[in-house]
């Protein structure tokens, strides 16, 4: 396995030869030790992604794609050692990171037909040719999060270089051997040397190295809202274009209408994916009071089954909590929920593993949950769900619209009228209508308000590596 940085097609180490660690969150075994770099690894990064550019641009759509259709081919042949490899830094269950590397693949497929059909456009002007021309953007910078290692990167790896963009990215410090992993298989997929250059090290240092590069023309990031906004605020001197992936903190309507055993099963889908570590994941739950104490029962029954373990091994539902920061702060929601009147369902506590590391969280459903909590205000990011009645359909959309986040919301019903309006009204940039699993590679993701803005997915994702040039041509003999 390689652990170093990918700065111009050759693997290196940090200049001053520092490392840092990666563990198993599981168990605290040390798997593995990375480059700790900084500003001046960043900058060759992107001398490197610049020196790459105009070669890169300038092939043909479709050997750009035959690039990204032979990584997918790459990934799926390694996909065990990878979703191994994934499990161990991050936690997750084995069958969650195979779904991942499968999710990841997919963005290489669909971005490698999505470069093909760009157009330029033609819009008539009397007395003139236009031409609308869309060209790569320039060198991208990534930086992504530690909850989806492999998926995150592809999501950003794969509309850039489709459409021949070159980039500079850097990983979350918990999981970079999973970007080190995609990395040493883009290379092996004939990416040419400095399309991709990986950075580990410094968040803050690489980061500003990167946003004082006015070669550097566009960043797109997943992370918390606060290092978003420090970002942001990084890009004003040289106005880089920017995709901020940022919190959520979805609701799940439960609707009159809906059958509770459906409900129950989506909200278990939707919920404990990643042990509740997903952005879009539910963080709220708003039953309708018909069905709340039905819905209650069954959820809580079904998330207390849950298994909870090391997620290598057979029939773990739950791995840990990413680090200490993360359970800490689990267990702080759950702390003042109970202390401001919350039921405790089932859960409410750390699960002790033997010989494992104490990172573990009981699946916990709370009810008689209000909006002063701050598990109802604040992203949890673990298996916590809170759970509160409502009696019509104007109180569960405020309700569920009282939020500074509007990533992700959850509907279950059958009215169509319904899910007219609300598709209107719910202020998220993405609804799942009945639908556990909304983000798939083909379709827009993003958010809107505190969440952030930009789409990830489809020929969507692709514009946001794009910048249009207008080309405007006097027609001969016109005035
Ligand atoms: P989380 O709280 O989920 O770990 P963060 O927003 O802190 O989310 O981290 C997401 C990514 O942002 C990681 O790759 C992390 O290293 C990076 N990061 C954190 N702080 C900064 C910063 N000041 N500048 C650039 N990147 C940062």
């Amino acid at each position: 396995m390689r652990e170093g940085n990918l700065i111009d097609g050759r693997w290196v180490g940090a200049d001053s030869g520092a490392t840092f660690e990666v563990s198993d969150p599981a168990t605290d075994r040390v798997v593995g030790r990375v480059p700790d770099a900084g500003a001046d690894e960043a900058r060759r990064a992107v001398d490197a992604a610049f020196g790459a550019f105009s070669a890169w641009a300038a092939k043909p759509a479709i050997e750009r794609a035959k690039v990204l259709e032979a990584l997918s081919a790459r990934l799926a042949g390694d996909r065990e050692e990878l979703a191994a490899l994934l499990t161990e830094e991050q936690g997750k269950p084995l069958p969650e990171a195979r779904a991942e590397i499968d999710y990841a693949r997919s963005f290489f497929e669909v971005s490698a037909k999505a470069c093909q059909e760009i157009r330029d456009e033609t819009p008539s002007v009397p007395g003139k040719k236009v031409l609308v021309h869309r060209r790569p953007i320039g060198v991208a910078a990534a930086i992504t999060p530690w909850n989806f290692p492999m998926a995150m990167l592809a999501k950003k790896i794969a509309p850039a270089m489709a459409v021949g963009c070159t980039q500079v990215l850097k990983p979350a410090e918990q999981t970079p051997l999973s970007a080190i992993a995609l990395l040493d298989r883009a290379m092996a997929s004939g990416v040419p040397p400095g399309v991709l250059n990986l950075v580990t090290g410094d968040p803050a240092a690489i980061g500003s190295a990167w946003l004082e590069d006015p070669r550097v023309r566009k960043l797109s990031f997943t992370g918390s809202t606060d290092v978003g906004r420090i970002l942001m605020r990084g890009a004003a001197t040289n106005l880089q274009r920017l995709s901020l992936e940022l919190g959520g903190h979805a609701p799940m309507i439960v609707f009159e209408d809906a059958s509770v055993d459906f409900a129950v099963e989506m909200a278990m889908a939707a919920k404990y994916r990643n042990g509740g570590q997903t952005c879009i994941c539910p963080n709220r739950f708003l039953v309708h009071r018909s069905l709340h104490d039905q819905f209650v029962s069954k959820f809580a029954s079904r998330s207390a089954a849950l298994v909870s373990g090391r997620g290598r091994d057979p029939g773990i539902a739950l791995g840990p909590m990413i680090d200490d920061a993360a359970i800490d702060k689990v267990e702080a929601h759950v702390a003042d929920a109970i202390q401001q009147g919350a039921t405790v369902v089932t859960g409410g506590r750390r699960r002790r593993i033997e010989g494992l590391a104490d990172r573990f969280f009981e699946p916990t459903v709370l009810t008689d949950c209000h909006s002063g909590m701050r598990c109802w205000k604040e992203e949890t990011f673990g298996p916590v769900c809170p759970i509160r009645g409502f009696d019509d359909e104007t109180e569960a959309l405020a309700q569920a619209n009282d939020s500074e986040y509007g990533l992700a919301s959850y509907v279950v019903t059958n009215d169509p009228a319904r899910i007219r309006r609300l598709g209107d009204e719910l202020r998220t940039g993405i609804i799942g209508v009945n639908d556990p699993g909304p983000a798939v590679a083909a379709v827009p993701f993003g958010g809107v308000k505190h969440s952030g803005f930009g789409r990830e997915g489809g020929r969507w994702g692709l514009e946001e590596y794009l910048e249009m040039v207008t080309v405007s041509s006097l027609e001969p003999g016109a005035e």
